[in-house]
């Protein structure tokens, strides 16, 4: 959270610009944007920053009605994704369906309920197609019948998709699914 700054009162009136409050305090950024311009910010009072947290404060959140129609690409941003986090609420469902905007800015607010599928070694670090990579363990290859030793490398891995857990490799000259704990990159 950062200060309101002269230009994003400015352009809120010093009012929340979600509820319309009249002591705008925080100046919110909109993930995965920061605070670096006003077009990703929010300028909120201290009620929806704390609501921003909370679940179950649908009365509070009546205010999006009117802000998800704020000229503000960035107050449209975030009031769209309070809304779909109340989306199991008939009057946040009907909005929802109701409200036209910018694929843009619908992206911008749905960016937050994505997941990131990203496979990591034993270290935790990130792994891509065609890296090398060290058997952290033996590894009992099943149906294969053999074991590979620790320590064994592993060249160009592929990466199995949908399933952050796994790599696929070649050991002895066969194409293996690796668990991406028991290996570290080379
Ligand atoms: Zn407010």
């Amino acid at each position: 959270m950062s200060p309101v700054t002269p230009l994003l009162s400015h352009r809120c009136a010093n009012t929340c610009e979600l509820c319309s409050a009249e002591n705008a305090s925080a100046a919110f950024a909109v993930s995965p944007k920061n605070n670096d311009q006003i077009e990703n910010e929010v300028a909120l009072c201290d009620t929806c920053f704390r609501a921003l947290n909370e679940t179950e404060k649908g009365d509070h959140w009546q205010c999006l009605a009117g802000s998800v129609y704020n000229e503000n690409p960035s107050v449209q941003a975030l009031s769209y994704r309070i809304l779909h986090q109340y989306k199991n609420e008939e009057w946040a469902a009907e909005l929802l369906q109701s409200i036209e905007l910018d694929e843009a800015v619908v992206n911008w607010a749905m960016s937050a309920f994505e997941q990131q599928e990203v496979h990591r070694d034993a270290n935790g670090n990130e792994l891509q197609n065609g890296d090398n990579v060290v058997l952290t363990q033996v590894l009992n290859v099943k149906g294969a019948n053999f074991m590979a030793p620790k320590g064994t490398i592993v060249k160009r891995i592929k990466l199995v998709p949908d399933n952050p857990e796994q790599i696929e490799g070649k050991v002895n000259e066969q194409t293996i699914v690796i668990l991406t704990k028991y290996v570290r990159k080379g």
